[in-house]
């Protein structure tokens, strides 16, 4: 809503911005004041005295960008700057998805893939959320962090290393135990990596039971790395909305796709699913911009992917950005096999097609998330593209999406889906989560060959009034906030 007021005073004012709000609603001109990390006037605000004023004349002006698929809970320790988000815009991440979170986590007897995607053994050392939490607050990374309890962390914490089986009872009620006191903590949701091998034999009731403990707290979510994203991707997009409306909780389905080349083509199938139940249940989806996915170096990957490109190997860092074919030749064994001796790693799979991303990218419900590996020394391009990438290629080149559209799936959607409280619209009260942007250049240029190369485009960024990118610039600030759900 534009207001005129004046005589007022701000810390810092942007004047004559074009404002995309984050509701989807048509973008216009006005200035913005940001005072105590906080939106306190957008308008003409001509009248008011700033100690600080940014021309942002052919400017646009967003909510900050929540990464609603990420895997940064280690990383914003680690690297506390996050240059590969905030360089995209990125003000908010949440992380502990697909099943493995960092919090909450008891040691348990095994430590099976996907666990090494966010960090070692001993990295996994917070047997409570409230301690992750406290952990961030004393040092806290550039952009705000909102968690997810992970479903496979909450199974290798009870069930003593052995998790080909279903849980008992037993181990059942001591989940839910610790899912309960997740969410008091300030966990957002429980997320499952059903096609993982830590949840692969968990049964659909063990995550109706787990569900029902999520449902006991409104606003919070279940979020799924579905069973099958191939050739029984219909299957496994049921039986998770089976769980959401047995559970009675709103789902998000992860970084949707149809992988491999047989099944190029059924998000048709997908959406339509998705869409008639959307009339009884809450479903959310999420998307990455790209044709290849990426996780943890595995056969049941390998096998559906038309080429393969190693991220990572413990044992064998130098093999890192290789083709698997030819570490295969170098080995002089199969992909399998090199596979095997290049494990614990990481692989990019080539798999998926445009059409069904634009398509999933154009459902009314599907948010922008990277799902980018932090760790590995040859990322997916999409852990420092993807926000930027939406930006050219899905709204300025080939016009899948209006700016307006593509900004609310970034932000204001994001925020209402998982529950973040004055976050993802651009309006006076909510918190100074802001980007500047030249829409009409803003573009990725992380590749596959070159994947940690800063976005274009992107002028400021500001986290809870703070800025912390400025002209392909880190400010060396670190102001993010952990959120409560
Ligand atoms: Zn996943």
């Amino acid at each position: 809503m534009i207001s005129h007021e004046s005589s007022s005073r701000c810390h810092l004012l942007f004047s004559n911005c074009t404002v995309v709000d984050g509701t989807g609603s048509p973008a216009y001109i006005a200035d913005v004041a940001v005072e105590t990390g906080t939106i306190c006037g957008i308008g003409d605000l001509s009248g008011w005295r700033a100690d600080q004023t940014v021309d942002a004349q052919g400017l646009v002006l967003a909510p900050g960008f929540i990464d609603v698929h990420t895997h940064d809970d280690h990383a914003v320790f680690t690297d506390r700057s996050m240059d590969c988000k905030v360089s995209q815009g990125v003000t908010t991440v949440i992380a502990g998805n697909c099943g493995i979170s960092l919090a909450p986590f008891t040691q348990g007897e095994s430590f099976p893939a996907p666990f090494p995607l966010l960090g070692s053994e001993q990295d996994y050392r917070y047997s409570s959320v409230a301690e992750y939490r406290r952990h961030f607050d004393r040092m806290p990374a550039s952009v705000n962090l909102a968690l997810l309890a992970g479903h496979s962390s909450l199974r290798v914490s009870t069930m003593l290393g052995c998790l080909d089986r279903s849980a008992s009872h037993a181990e059942t009620e001591a989940m839910k135990v610790m899912l309960d006191a997740a969410f008091v903590q300030g966990c957002i949701g429980l997320s499952t990596g059903l096609d993982y091998p830590p949840a692969r034999s968990a049964p659909t009731e063990e995550l109706v039971e787990l569900a029902k403990i999520v449902a006991g707290y409104p606003g919070k979510v279940f979020t799924s790395h579905i069973r099958n994203e191939s050739d029984q991707v219909i299957e496994a997009v049921e039986e998770v909305l089976d769980i959401g409306q047995k559970g009675r909780v709103p789902i998000v389905i992860s970084h949707h796709k149809c992988a491999g080349r047989k099944n190029h083509g059924r998000s048709v199938e997908t959406l339509a699913a998705i869409n008639r139940r959307k009339k009884q249940q809450n479903i959310a989806l999420d998307v990455y911009p790209y044709t290849a996915s990426s996780t943890s170096l595995l056969p049941q990957y390998i096998r559906e992917a038309e080429k393969v490109l190693v991220t990572y190997s413990d044992p064998h860092p130098g093999f890192a950005g290789w083709d698997l074919e030819d570490v295969a030749t170098d080995l002089n064994c199969s992909i399998y096999e090199a596979a095997d001796q290049l494990y614990p790693a990481g692989g990019i799979y080539f798999q998926m097609n445009e059409s069904d991303i634009a398509r999933i990218m154009s459902d009314p419900a599907c948010m922008i998330g990277s799902d980018g590996l932090p760790g590995a020394r040859k990322p997916h391009p999409r852990l420092w593209g993807t926000f930027p990438r939406v930006l050219s290629k899905y709204v300025r080149d080939d016009g899948v999406l209006t700016l307006e559209a593509a900004v609310h799936k970034m932000t204001g959607l994001s925020a209402q889906t998982f529950g973040l409280q004055d976050r993802g619209l651009l309006k006076t009260g909510y918190r100074a989560d802001l980007v500047l942007f030249d829409a009409a250049v803003v573009r990725d240029t992380a590749t596959y060959e070159q994947p940690d190369l800063p976005a274009s485009g992107i002028e400021l960024v500001l986290v809870n009034g703070s800025p912390v990118w400025r002209r392909g610039e880190h400010t060396g600030n670190h102001p993010g906030q952990f959120i409560e759900g």
